[in-house]
């Protein structure tokens, strides 16, 4: 048959595979000779290697940017068999253990793990192999060279043709700072649990004991307000008792002094009267009268003074006085008293001594303290008043040889009413010290004594040389 190029499709179908062959051989000799065929054939060949060539050239490429990115990552990465070889790591891989490539390429990577870790890394590795389409993250542990432990998290996948064959492919962090971190942290936060429960305990504590406290103080208040007002109750009474006192004190001096005078009166109307025989005998009862009425008066005057309120008025007059000469006439009073059974002796440091005070407060102390020096000595002892002046003011002592005052008495002496207990039979009221006491308040001075039992006393008084009056009524 010559005119193959006129059939159709189908009647090409029809034919046998010979014809076809026979078909195909006239059509193309008659389209290219051999040579043709031949250069045809060459170009094709050459197009298919070009075509092969640029594959393999972008293979290259894509394999060296993917081994650049691989070998420059920030990650460890390890590809390790199905039987854990290493057969791949990069630098930050070997990095995280200090290791070398040499340390562990082609070596079994499970002696490099701790044998508490080795279960859980394999049974993960597990779990990647028959869960290939998963992310498997989990922490592990890597002995590093040094022998320490270094922690690591590791994202592992599978890949099932990685050079022919199945292989692990991990990626693998060092989070050992991260862990430390985690641990300090945790340690912070266990000391800060403790700490808390501490400072909770501690401040129940003092809560309790605030607690306790405050019902302590309440109870002390109230107890403090109870004797705060049984105080008061005391102090309205004690006032009331010295209205009473005082009151009492003043009618019973007002009602004996007019009887005191008329009895006083009456001796010498009596005395003017008698004519009868033991005149002598008479006039020494009217005198033992005269002497009790004069002592009562005293007393009287006494009770009086010390009863007075502080407040009261006790006009002062002051004057300018001569110290020596005052305990001179005071001298000469007391030994009349005294009917000269002691030796009165009188020291100053110059004659002229002066002081501007009042006389009367003066005398009564002077007077009162050198009667008590003679009172209180055996009969024929000595009784020395001195007399001084300094800077600071005129200085008087009174020393006598006499009875002394107990040290137990000391304390109390300056008290109303108060006696020492060596007094015996010698009379008294115990009232002249504490008006003593009052008066040298007045004139702004001190008082002290020094006393030894059975062996005297010697009681100071310090006088301002001018006393300052801002109230002429004190
Ligand atoms: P009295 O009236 O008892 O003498 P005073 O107030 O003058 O009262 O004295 C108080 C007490 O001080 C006296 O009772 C006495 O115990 C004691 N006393 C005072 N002066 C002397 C002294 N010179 N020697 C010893 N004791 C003294």
């Amino acid at each position: 048959m010559s005119s193959y190029e006129l059939l159709t499709y189908h009647e090409l179908e029809q034919l046998s595979k010979e014809e076809l062959l026979e078909a195909f051989t006239t059509i193309k000799s008659k389209y290219m000779t051999a040579s043709e065929h031949n250069s045809y054939l060459e170009v094709e060949n050459k197009k298919l290697l070009d075509e092969k060539e640029t594959l393999l050239g972008e293979i290259r490429e894509s394999e060296s940017l993917y081994k650049a990115v691989i070998e420059n990552s920030l990650d460890g990465t390890l590809i390790l068999d199905d039987e854990f070889t290493v057969i791949f790591g990069n630098e930050e891989m070997y990095k995280i253990g200090s290791y070398s490539s040499e340390d562990m390429f082609a070596l079994d990577f499970r002696q490099f793990l701790p044998t508490e870790y080795l279960d859980n890394f394999l049974e993960r590795i597990k779990f990647t192999i028959d869960n290939p389409d998963t992310d498997n993250r989990f922490d592990s542990v890597l002995i590093a060279k040094d022998g320490s432990y270094r922690n690591i998290y590791v994202s592992a996948s599978l890949n099932k043709d990685f050079q022919g064959k199945s292989a692990i492919i991990c990626q693998v962090l060092d989070i050992s700072e991260i862990k430390k971190a985690e641990e300090t942290v945790r340690k912070i936060n266990e000391d800060l649990e403790k700490k808390v429960i501490e400072r909770t305990q501690e401040l129940e504590k003092v809560l309790r004991d605030l607690k306790v406290e405050n019902i302590e103080r309440q109870k002390a208040e109230l107890e403090l307000q109870e004797a705060k007002d049984e105080v008061l109750r005391a102090l309205d009474q004690e006032k009331e008792l010295n209205t009473l006192k005082s009151r009492f004190i003043s009618m019973i001096s007002h009602e004996y002094r007019t009887p005191l005078t008329v009895i006083l009166t009456s001796t010498y109307l009596i005395e003017q009267f008698y004519q009868g025989p033991n005149q002598l005998q008479f006039n020494k009862f009217l005198d033992k009268i005269r002497a009790s009425v004069k002592s009562m008066t005293q007393l009287l005057q006494d009770v009086l003074t010390i009863g007075r309120n502080e407040a009261s008025s006790t006009q002062l007059n002051v004057i300018k006085i001569r110290a020596v000469e005052l305990c001179k006439e005071i001298i000469e009073e007391a030994q009349v008293i005294d009917n000269n059974h002691h030796n009165f002796e009188l020291n100053f440091t110059d004659k002229s001594i002066e002081l501007e005070t009042d006389e009367k407060q003066i005398r009564h102390i002077l007077s009162n303290l050198v009667t008590n020096a003679a009172k209180y000595s055996p009969n024929s002892k000595n009784v020395v008043v001195n007399v001084s002046e300094d800077e600071r003011g005129v200085h008087f002592q009174i020393i006598d040889e006499g009875i002394g005052i107990p040290e137990e008495d000391q304390e109390h002496l300056f008290d109303a009413f108060y006696r020492a207990g060596n007094v015996g039979a010698i009379s008294g009221t115990g009232l002249g010290l504490a008006i003593v006491k009052r008066c040298v308040t007045l004139l702004n001075g001190e008082i002290s004594f020094r006393s030894e039992k059975e062996k005297g006393t010697t009681f100071f008084i310090d006088l301002p040389k001018k006393l300052e009056v801002s109230n002429p009524l004190f």
